[in-house]
């Protein structure tokens, strides 16, 4: 058995740049990824527009991914591909790690951990449509898979239910092999994805989308022959008598993602049920000490630069991670509470045995606002206001927050809120 100082499961974007930041601060790290190659999601995004904002350009998911992965080799960080970590169980000596390859069972003993390990797709019985069980209904990851890493077309005639943005571009990338898109179904009355997503990849393809509109009910024994489709009401129940039917062998799901923490469960990590990631605080650090988490895990993002920040801010912290000294316990975490006008607000807890100093956090406003106002309060002052115009809940919000000088206890009461209006 090998003893590491940081562990990281999951070999996308958060795990890699988890692992760089933790090995550039001396300590000996193990990278484990269930898959073949190295890149998570990324290696099956072959549309351009990651990078952005950390290198100012135009990069595909595979371009992006291998930025990091030239310095994670460049590091020499130790790594296991097609190693499935299976449980995970915390000692006095440290956290143990199962996994699970072609040599058997695996066990590893790490100071410290990082959960990289993304999100799944909702599936088809998470959203309850009625009908037989035909082939041909995807999650768009799944159809994605199939045309840009197997080369395989999974439809000819398709309908999309949900506007996320793995739906959107699906709705392109189908188009431009070939197939026709009938149209993206949404229950609710905004759509889900991102402004330039609706724009690059419905409006200039010419694909319609029916907002307040879902499937109720699919068709087919072997294949799928077509769906239905129907109005809802503002509370999302279909609506009787809208019914109509659309005839089409492929039914596309882009319907939500959620973050995979299986192995945060088992260590008992509490979750935050608006993100439905482990609670953590500005150094990405669970409930759980020495467990720390980033990415798609923690919250699921909407860009990937904001993916490789929280991986290399959890990586770092988890290089220093010792036992909490007593000051720090002393000190603890104060909570950071976010009102109802927050869809969620994270890190949700600020760790006051660091030196806070500037604190990032990532937010999502819970309705669209042409012009808000964000506020923090301690005990009832304001300490932080901005105004932002356009606020909407598909659109993840990033911010910097000085607190240096800000004497916070345990006992002290942190409101995050966003009021209507552009007043400070
Ligand atoms: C279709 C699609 C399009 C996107 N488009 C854009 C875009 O245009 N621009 C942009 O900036 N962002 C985009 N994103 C978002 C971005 O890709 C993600 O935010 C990012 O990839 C998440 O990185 P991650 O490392 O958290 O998770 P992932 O990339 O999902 O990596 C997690 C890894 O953990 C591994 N893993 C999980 N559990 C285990 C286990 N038990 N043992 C071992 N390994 C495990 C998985 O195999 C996986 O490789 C898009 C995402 C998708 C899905």
């Amino acid at each position: 058995m090998t003893d590491y100082d940081v562990l990281v499961i999951g070999g996308g974007p958060g795990g890699l740049a988890a692992a760089v930041s933790a090995k550039k601060e001396g300590a000996g790290v193990l990278l484990i990824e269930r898959e073949a190659r190295l890149g998570g999601i990324l290696k099956q995004c072959i549309h351009d527009g990651f990078g952005l904002l950390r290198f100012g350009e135009k990069l595909t998911g595979p371009e992006y991914v291998e930025r990091f992965e030239e310095e994670f080799h460049k590091l020499s960080i130790s790594y296991e591909v097609q190693t499935f970590v299976t449980s995970v169980r915390k000692t006095e000596k440290g956290f143990y790690v199962y996994a699970v390859n072609a040599k058997g069972v695996r066990e590893y003993r790490t100071k410290a951990m990082v959960l990289a390990t993304g999100c799944r797709e909702r599936t088809a019985k998470q959203v309850f449509i009625h009908g037989t069980r035909p082939a041909g209904v995807f999650t768009a990851g799944t159809a994605q898979h199939f045309v840009n890493l197997m080369g395989q077309m999974p439809a000819r005639r398709c309908v999309i239910l949900g506007s996320g943005d793995i739906g959107l571009i699906m709705a392109r990338r189908l188009t431009l092999e070939g197939a026709k898109v009938l149209g993206v179904y949404e229950v609710k009355p905004v759509p889900s994805g991102l402004t330039r997503n609706l724009v690059q990849c419905l409006e200039d393809y010419d694909i319609p989308l029916f907002l307040s509109h879902t499937v109720t009910r699919v068709f087919g024994t072997g294949r799928l022959t077509g769906v239905e489709i129907a109005g809802v009401d503002e509370r999302m129940r279909p609506i009787p008598g809208t019914e109509r039917y659309v005839e089409c062998d492929t039914l596309i799901l882009s319907v939500g993602l959620i973050p995979e923490n299986e192995m945060a469960e088992s260590l008992g990590v509490p979750l935050d049920i608006r993100t439905k990631g482990p609670i953590c605080d500005n150094r990405f650090m669970t409930e759980a000490d020495g467990v720390f988490t980033c990415g798609n895990a923690t919250h699921v993002n909407d860009l990937v630069d904001y993916v490789s920040e929280s991986g290399e801010i959890a990586g770092r912290a988890a290089a220093s991670y010792k036992k909490r000294t007593g000051q720090e316990s002393e000190k603890g975490r104060v909570m950071m509470d976010a009102d109802a006008s927050l869809q969620y607000l994270v890190p949700q807890k600020l760790n006051l045995g660091s030196d806070l100093g500037k604190v990032i956090l990532y937010f999502r406003s819970s309705r669209v606002l042409t012009e808000g106002t964000l506020t923090v309060a301690v005990d009832g002052q304001k300490i932080f206001a901005r105004k932002y115009q356009n606020l909407k809940p598909p659109e993840m919000e990033r911010l910097e927050i000085d607190f240096t000088g800000q004497c916070l206890t345990k006992e002290s009461r942190v409101l995050v809120s966003i009021a209507e209006g552009g007043g400070i």
